[in-house]
């Protein structure tokens, strides 16, 4: 628990008058709980003594009516608080994990799964809230309840029934609770398998097209099946510890009220108690059930957010390896741009994608990147989106290593459009400008223009209005193609990448495309990453990539007239033309 009040002392800290009032508020429900049976044992002694008068009798009567009235209200209002102070800290929370989530680069993607962070920022943040909040009250109320009950037995009723009927309960809760603790190293496990089951919907979900293409509806049924059994089996570990406490509570507590009905009675016969006080006595007595099953409860929710904490705390640890420094440099335009025997190994990766890459990026040029399929084309180029750090050698934008400008500056210097487009659920015109979000009319007509999706526009509904399903569901590949260019032709980059982004439209579209970014972006760099020799034609240099390796380089002429992969493929591609 110490863990949990350190952890989220920050919002303590900031809400601690908000405690302190709800703090009193539970103090003014303990009180106007327990004073019912005050009132009733008053009332049972008053009649057996038969002094009630007609005035006692409104006394008795209205208090015993206008008790529950307010602890009513009380309660209301404390609840209302407590949910808003609930709300207050899982916004906060989750906003600290998203922001954190959009600081990290792809490393630690490729470390975590989908499943496991979108559970820690919901069941985990869930788990943590319930605690900071409910736990105060678990603390104040039960703890306060307990406390207060117990004075008022001892002291006003009789410390010997307390001794004998209450002492049963510490002893008996101790020896569940060592069981019941037990339970906690199945809750951690259960998380991971949780995180699992979520990734593996998740997956089905996103991939269901293809799955039922391949009519592959049966295998993924059964990959869910098994683990949603997993979940369950790991479920019912901790569900059978939770069963086995509370029946075993309420025999200690069936004890305990025989104890003090027997012993309570003899003291009656002996006259050492009133008929009246042993009535308000088994209430107090009726009324610590509740509180001390919430303070176990306390305890698996203390087990619950600990572990949920430790989860939440290693994403917030986490930093990332490509950041920013506090003498990190602007870019706004380059005129150079040098790979200097660059090596590349992704992070989980025992080999090399990419070894000694070197070649010159030279404001307004075109270049050109082809080769075999798996052979790096993708990874070396993206190494300008500064996703990553490169294992080895470097790349000088400006004579400077590409690391010590500003991550968002270099970014900002590229419009990248990946061969795998993410397309939102939002109408085209939004799609389009999220790379520019201020762009102008001009500017939007202008991208839709050179993507060459102005012919798309006649076929969407309500043109660039129109909304897009999830992950684009309703565009044809050629038209998320096309949008995805808009995109990123939108924000005039310094440097455009085509990264086989034409390969889902036809010859004539591509044609248009090259021919309209040599007609606009004629000062500005492209590097076009493609399948067809077409699209890099008249690049001003083109780089064969085989095997993680540039094996040739050259215009598309010269590489014409030297053996190799380049003149192979050109020869084969004509041909099957
Ligand atoms: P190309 O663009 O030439 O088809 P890629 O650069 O996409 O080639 O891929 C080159 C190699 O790197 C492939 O073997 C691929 O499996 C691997 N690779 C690509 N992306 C990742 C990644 N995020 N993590 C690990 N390996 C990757």
């Amino acid at each position: 628990m110490k863990n949990i009040v350190k952890k989220l002392s920050w919002f303590i800290k900031k809400e601690w008058k908000t405690y302190i009032r709800l703090f009193f508020l539970l103090l003014l429900i303990i009180i106007l709980s327990l004073i019912p049976a005050y009132f009733l044992g008053l009332a049972i002694d008053t009649i057996v003594s038969g002094d009630l008068t007609k005035k006692s009798l409104i006394f008795l009567v209205g208090g015993l009516a206008l008790i529950p009235i307010s602890r009513y209200f009380s309660s209301f209002i404390y609840n209302y608080r407590v949910s808003k102070l609930a709300q207050k800290l899982s916004f906060e929370l989750r906003e600290q994990y998203l922001r954190k989530l959009f600081s990290m680069d792809l490393s630690f993607y490729a470390k975590y799964d989908k499943g496991d962070l979108i559970n820690r920022v919901t069941e985990d943040l869930d788990a943590i809230t319930v605690a900071a909040t409910s736990l105060f009250e678990g603390i104040v109320f039960n703890f306060g309840l307990i406390t207060f009950a117990l004075a008022l037995m001892i002291a006003t009723i009789s410390f010997k029934l307390t001794i004998i009927s209450v002492t049963i309960m510490p002893i008996g809760l101790t020896i569940l609770n060592i069981i019941r603790h037990k339970k906690r190293k199945y809750i951690a496990k259960h998380r991971i398998i949780y995180a699992k089951m979520t990734d593996t919907i998740l997956e089905s979900v996103e991939g269901q097209k293809t799955i039922r293409a391949y009519g592959q509806e049966d295998e993924y049924l059964d990959i869910q099946k098994k683990s949603i059994i997993d979940d369950i089996n790991s479920w019912f570990y901790i569900v059978k510890y939770e069963n086995w406490f509370v029946p075993l509570f309420e025999v200690i507590y069936g004890v305990a009220y025989v104890l003090a009905f027997v012993f309570g009675v003899i003291f009656i016969i002996n006259s050492q108690l009133t008929l009246g006080s042993l009535i308000t006595f088994l209430s107090y007595l009726g009324m610590l059930y509740g509180p001390i099953i919430g303070m176990s409860t306390m305890f698996t929710q203390i087990n619950n957010a600990t572990i949920s904490l430790d989860r939440f705390d290693e994403i917030m640890k986490e930093v990332p390896i490509v950041s920013d420094t506090n003498v990190s440099l602007p870019i706004l335009s380059f005129n150079e741009i040098e790979f200097k025997n660059v090596t590349f190994k992704y992070p989980f990766d025992e080999k090399a994608v990419i070894r000694g890459i070197n070649f010159k990026i030279t404001k307004g040029q075109t270049i050109g990147i082809v080769g075999p399929t798996g052979a790096g084309k993708s990874t070396l180029i993206r190494q300008l989106l500064r996703e990553f750090n490169v294992s080895d050698g470097n790349i000088l934008v400006d004579g400077k290593d590409i690391s010590t400008y500003k991550i968002d500056d270099i970014r900002n210097l590229v419009g990248y459009v990946p061969q795998a487009h993410t397309i939102f659920k939002k109408d085209v015109t939004a799609n389009i400008k999220m790379g520019k979000p201020k762009a102008s009319q001009d500017q939007l007509d202008k991208a839709v223009r050179i993507a060459d999706f102005e012919k798309d526009l006649p076929f969407l509904d309500q043109g660039l209005e129109t909304m897009v399903g999830e992950s684009g569901s309703t565009l044809s590949g050629g038209q998320k193609q096309r949008l995805s260019i808009a995109r990123a032709l939108i924000k005039d980059p310094e440097i455009l990448i085509l990264d086989d982004s034409l390969s889902a439209v036809d010859a004539k579209t591509e044609d248009n495309i090259i021919n309209e970014l040599k007609r606009f972006r004629g000062d500005k760099t492209n590097i076009i990453v493609a399948h067809r020799f077409s699209a890099v034609r008249d690049a001003n240099i083109i780089l064969v990539l085989e095997n993680g390796v540039i094996t040739q380089r050259g215009t598309h002429d010269e590489l014409l007239k030297e053996e190799g992969w380049y003149k192979e493929q050109y020869i084969n591609q004509i041909t099957m033309v």
